[in-house]
């Protein structure tokens, strides 16, 4: 009798537990993509920094946006909008390293971190990203861009490092949309990219 009550009692603690782990998981992931939310994302990146300068590795994140993306809305409507931005996730995932950490940060707006990556390979995978995005088929032949901005951690804090990603997602915004910018390394490293594709 004893060992049944004390059996009923771990399996109802289990349960609990595992309850618990899904509410929590809840409260860090965004409900439609599965990624980190916003203020998630915040706490992971000041984790991050934290960890980068006590090993002493670089430390580069992403801000990327979908381009037009209201059009979308506009055009083929707010259930389409959804399932695009769901599907960028999913490429995102596929795409990124398992140590990288991918969050929504707003509507049509992602940030990845990536640790012990310095901004000049960061530009590579950005540009893969570009790729995978812009030739992805979403649903009724929609095609889609995306533009974004790169940062490396220099001794900024979390919001320091977001405002630089957003500045030079600004200036590719402003530079004629679907493009990557990080300062001065970009046209090299979109051009050489640029040349492989076609080649
Ligand atoms: P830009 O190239 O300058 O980024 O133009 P844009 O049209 O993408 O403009 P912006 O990024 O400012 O607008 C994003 C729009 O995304 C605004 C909002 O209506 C829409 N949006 C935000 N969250 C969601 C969502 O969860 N689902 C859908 N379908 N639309 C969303
Ligand atoms: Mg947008």
């Amino acid at each position: 009798m004893v060992f049944r009550i004390r059996l009923f009692s771990l399996i109802y603690k289990k349960e609990v537990e595992a309850k618990n782990t899904i509410l929590a998981d809840l409260s860090v992931r965004d409900s439609m993509t599965s990624l980190y939310n916003h203020e998630n994302l915040f706490l992971k990146l000041k984790e991050e920094i934290e960890r980068a300068k006590r090993i002493d590795y670089p430390l580069s994140i992403i801000m990327m946006d979908i381009d037009d993306f209201k059009d979308i809305n506009d055009r083929f409507g707010h259930q389409c909008g959804d399932d695009v931005i769901i599907r960028v996730a999913g490429i995102l995932n596929q795409a990124c390293r398992s140590t990288d950490i991918i969050g929504r940060y707003g509507g049509d707006e992602f940030v990845i971190i990536l640790p012990d990556t310095a901004s000049d390979e960061v530009l590579f995978l950005a540009e893969r990203l570009r790729y995978k995005i812009a030739l992805a088929d979403f649903r009724e032949g929609i095609h889609i861009t995306v533009s974004g901005g790169i940062s490396e951690l220099k001794e900024e804090s979390a919001e320091e490092l977001i405002k630089k990603a957003d500045l030079q997602l600004y200036k590719a915004k402003a530079n004629g949309r679907n493009r990557f910018e990080a300062g001065s390394l970009v046209d090299d490293v979109q051009g050489s990219l640029w040349a492989n594709f076609r080649g």
